[in-house]
């Protein structure tokens, strides 16, 4: 079986939640765009071969100079139309696979601080195992509301994480999971909500409280923030 690892990193939000008139993917942070800090990471890592990225169809020559070739991201061996979920954005690019990889990993092209040690993680335990999904336990208490505003009960945070990406699956799993989400008419707001559908396992692999989504204006700070530290952990 093949070993080859894809990358499909969905960058094909309006970022409707961050305003303004530029998509919050191609936003900077430290003056460099926020999609080229996961596509660095992505590109860093050994056993991924090949990057696609999912941009808006008005996006695609901007993406192309502005963005790869400008910051000189070579893994890159497709640039595809998204569609209007996330999820319609991933099948897009899960479609456009030419060659049978062993795995993808799906990576929001709106999370710059992944490290690549979890990418690396993420991939060798859904070698092993055919699905990984990257989370952090859940550090506060959980209510659930009912549609009144009243509290019903308090969940037990032993048993919850927060999902985040990468999500790491056996390319015929996702193929599999993506048909069926549209024979089926399935929603989901994750990838890994469409696996659980079919049944089959995913190892959760420990994440980072800094692999943030950069989805609304005071995340741009937070991520200035967790930029200042990490140059500060470098030595920088
Ligand atoms: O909307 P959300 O914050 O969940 O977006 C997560 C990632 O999915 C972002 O990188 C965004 O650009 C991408 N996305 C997409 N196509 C859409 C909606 C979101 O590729 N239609």
């Amino acid at each position: 079986m093949s070993n080859r690892v894809v990358a499909v990193v969905p960058a094909a939000g309006r970022g409707a939640r961050m305003g303004g008139n530029i998509p919050k993917q191609f936003l900077s942070l430290g003056d460099i765009p926020i999609l080229v800090y996961a596509l660095r990471t992505l590109e860093s890592v050994q056993s991924i071969t090949d990057i696609i990225v999912v941009i808006p169809q008005a996006d695609q020559a901007f993406c192309r100079e502005d963005i790869i070739q400008r910051y000189g991201i070579r893994k890159v061996t497709d640039i595809v139309a998204g569609g209007l979920r996330r999820q319609d954005s991933v099948r897009n690019g899960v479609m456009a696979i030419t060659e049978t990889p062993a795995l993808v990993v799906v990576h929001d092209g709106v999370r710059p601080f992944v490290s690549k040690e979890i990418v690396m993680n993420a991939v060798q335990v859904a070698m092993e195992s055919g699905a990984a999904l990257v989370a952090i336990p859940m550090k506060d208490t959980v209510k659930r509301v009912n549609q009144e505003g009243y509290v019903e009960d308090t969940l037990n945070r032993e048993d919850l994480w927060l999902a985040q990406t990468p999500q790491v699956f056996r390319y015929s799993w996702l193929r599999e999971a993506h048909e069926l989400a549209e024979a089926q008419d399935l929603e989901v707001t994750d990838d890994a909500g469409l696996i659980e559908q079919l049944g089959y396992p995913i190892s959760i692999v420990e994440g980072s409280a800094h692999n943030i989504k950069i989805t609304r204006p005071e995340d741009l700070a937070l991520g200035e923030a967790i930029l200042a530290c990490q140059k500060l952990e470098g030595g920088e």
